[in-house]
C-alpha cells in the first residue's frame, strides 16, 4: 500500500551551480514525489536581487535535465513546464503580507536600517539588548510616516511567550521556547515590495499545496519562524523533513575540494547520471543497509523518507568513480 501521492519541491535561489550537495535533497524529493505518484515543482526563489547571478536560472534547469530528474508543473498550465517563478508573484506575497497584518501579527515598520543601527548602538552603550520588535521607536512616528507615504517593512511579530513545538520527519519534535529565541521580528516585505524567504517559501509551500518540505537541516535555527507564519495564517503545517548535511569524506562541511562542484561538471567528465543518482541516493539513505546497486525504477519502488538517516551522510568521490564504473 502505497503512501497518499505527494507533492515536493525543489526552490533553488538563482544564486550558482546545482551542487552535489543539493542534488541530494533534490533526489530525495524527486524520488518521494515518484514513489507516492505524486509531483515534483521547480520554483525559482529569484526575490532578493542582491544576491541575483545572472545565468544562474539556466545552469538550474539544463542540469536538472541533464541528469534526468524533471518537474512536472509550472505556471502555464498544459504548457510547456517552465519553472514557478517568485518574481512573477509578487501581487500574491503582498496580498498575504497584509492579511497577517489586518490579523494583527504582523506590521508595518518605518524605521529605516541607519535608524535601527543608531538605536542599537544607543541601547548597546546602555548595556541593553539589541532592538526585537520594531514599532512605536523613540524617535520614531510611525503614524506620521504613515501618512506621509514613507518606505515600510513588513515584520511577524514573533510569539514571545509559550512554546513552538515542531515535528521533523527525520528528528522527531523540537520544542523551541519562545521567551528564549530572542530573534528580532523578520521581515516578511522589504521596502521594494519584495518578499524575504520566509514569506514567499512559506505561502507558495502553502498555495502550491506541497505536502512535504524536504531542505537542508540549516535552516532550523530559523524554523520557528517559519511554523509560526504558518500558524499566523492558520494553516495545517507540511510534513518537514530537514535533510543532514552532506560531508566530505574527513567529516567536514563539503567543498569543492572534497568534489562538490556542479552536476554538469561530473556529466562533462564523462560521468553518468544513473551512478550519480545511484550514488547519491545512498548518501544518508538506504534501502536494507547492504544493497548498493539500484535501478532508477528500484529507487523509486523503494524510496522511503521515513529511512533518512539523522546524522550527515559523507560524499566520497572515488565511491562515486567505483559506481559509475558499473554503469
Ligand atoms: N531558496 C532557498 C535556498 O536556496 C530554498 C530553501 C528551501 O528549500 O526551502 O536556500
Amino acid at each position: 500500500d502505497r503512501p497518499t501521492p505527494a507533492r515536493t519541491r525543489f526552490a533553488p535561489s538563482p544564486t550558482g551551480y546545482l551542487h552535489i550537495g543539493s542534488l541530494r535533497t533534490v533526489l530525495f524529493s524527486w524520488l518521494w514525489a515518484r514513489h507516492t505518484g505524486g509531483q515534483f515543482l521547480l520554483r525559482i526563489e529569484d526575490t532578493d536581487r542582491k544576491r541575483f547571478v545572472e545565468g544562474a536560472e539556466e545552469q538550474l534547469t539544463s542540469s536538472l535535465q541533464a541528469i534526468g530528474l524533471m518537474w512536472d508543473e509550472g505556471p502555464i498550465v498544459g504548457g510547456p513546464h517552465a519553472p514557478y517563478k517568485q518574481s512573477e508573484r509578487l501581487e500574491i506575497y503582498q496580498a498575504h503580507a497584509q492579511a497577517l497584518i489586518d490579523k494583527g501579527v504582523a506590521y508595518r515598520s518605518y524605521a529605516t536600517g541607519d535608524e535601527i543601527a543608531a538605536i542599537n548602538a544607543e541601547r548597546e552603550a546602555r548595556g541593553e539588548p539589541k532592538l526585537l520588535v520594531f514599532r512605536n521607536l523613540p524617535g520614531i512616528d510611525d503614524a506620521a510616516r504613515e501618512a506621509a507615504g514613507a518606505d515600510y517593512n513588513v515584520r511577524l511579530s514573533l510569539k514571545t511567550t509559550g512554546k513552538t513545538v515542531v515535528q521533523d520527519l527525520v528528528r522527531g519534535e523540537i520544542v523551541f521556547d519562545n521567551a528564549a529565541l530572542k530573534m528580532p521580528d523578520p521581515v516578511l516585505l522589504k521596502t521594494d515590495g519584495f518578499p524575504t524567504y520566509a514569506l514567499a517559501a512559506m505561502v507558495d509551500d502553502h498555495l502550491m499545496g506541497i505536502t512535504h518540505v524536504l531542505r537542508a537541516d540549516e535552516w532550523i535555527p530559523t524554523w520557528p519562524i517559519h511554523h509560526q507564519i504558518y500558524e499566523a495564517f492558520g494553516w495545517e503545517q507540511p510534513v518537514w523533513v530537514h535533510v543532514p548535511q552532506v560531508l566530505g569524506s574527513d567529516g567536514k562541511k563539503l567543498s569543492k575540494r572534497h568534489g562538490d562542484t556542479s552536476v554538469t561538471e561530473y556529466i562533462d567528465l564523462g560521468f553518468v547520471p544513473e551512478a550519480i543518482i545511484n550514488y547519491l541516493a545512498l548518501i544518508g539513505w538506504s534501502y536494507d543497509d547492504k544493497t548498493e546497486f539500484m535501478t532508477l525504477e528500484e529507487l523509486i519502488e523503494r524510496f522511503d523518507l521515513n529511512r533518512i538517516r539523522p546524522s550527515g551522510g559523507v560524499f566520497d568521490r572515488d565511491k562515486l568513480l567505483h559506481f559509475n564504473g558499473v554503469y
